[in-house]
């Protein structure tokens, strides 16, 4: 997508050799409109499946999910991270471990949300190694439901997530790649 290739060039900071900061449109401040042009970019990639649910993970990916689900007009889930006290009892868990807080943590999603008659498309919005998006698919097996696919705003081509699903046979569809970054230059895949 030109238009988010050319906003993270203009914008995103790189931080150490991995981490990329868009925290002027995505992770901190959101930018509604050009959020909605990424959601309809995402249906225009799935919009000939029965997708019936978009499943997400908080908190980053709840803004670019809903967007999504604007065009799709079906519920967004997101799995949660913290422990809370009014998770519902029956709940799917799945073991995580997190690139940017390098520790594990359970992500849960409460039964009722998904269930066998669910074709759900994951929305996230990185993509390093797939952990994050492979606790999801763990967690919509336990579920019962089929994955349609996987959307993700930006996808760091050099860690092995992306390849690892793609490996698998799941279409993932991701709006920038970008290949090789330090703190002068942005490399995207074509
Ligand atoms: P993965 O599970 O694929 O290793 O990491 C993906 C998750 O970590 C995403 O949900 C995202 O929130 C976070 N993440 C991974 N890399 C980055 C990054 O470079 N920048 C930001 N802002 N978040 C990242």
């Amino acid at each position: 997508m030109r238009s988010l290739k050319d906003r993270i060039s203009a914008e995103a900071i790189v931080i150490g050799t991995d981490i990329l900061k868009v925290d002027h449109f995505l992770n901190h401040q959101v930018d509604v409109d050009f959020l909605q042009e990424i959601g309809q970019e995402f249906y225009k990639h799935f919009q000939d499946e029965p997708i019936t649910k978009i499943l997400t993970v908080e908190a980053s990916g709840i803004a670019v999910a809903v967007a999504t689900a604007m065009f799709f007009h079906v519920p967004v889930v997101f799995a949660k991270k913290s422990v809370s006290l009014n998770l519902d009892q029956e709940t799917y868990t799945s073991e995580v471990f997190s690139f940017t807080r390098q520790t594990s943590y359970l992500m849960k999603v409460s039964s009722r949300y998904l269930n066998r008659q669910d074709h759900v498309l994951i929305i996230d919005d990185f993509l390093a190694n797939g952990r994050a998006v492979q606790g999801m698919i763990d967690i919509i097996h336990q579920a019962g439901a089929s994955l349609a696919g996987v959307g993700i705003v930006i996808e760091k081509g050099f860690q092995e997530g992306g390849q690892r699903l793609r490996e698998q046979g799941i279409k993932v569809v991701s709006l920038a790649i970008i290949d090789a970054m330090d703190e002068n230059h942005i490399q995207f895949r074509e």
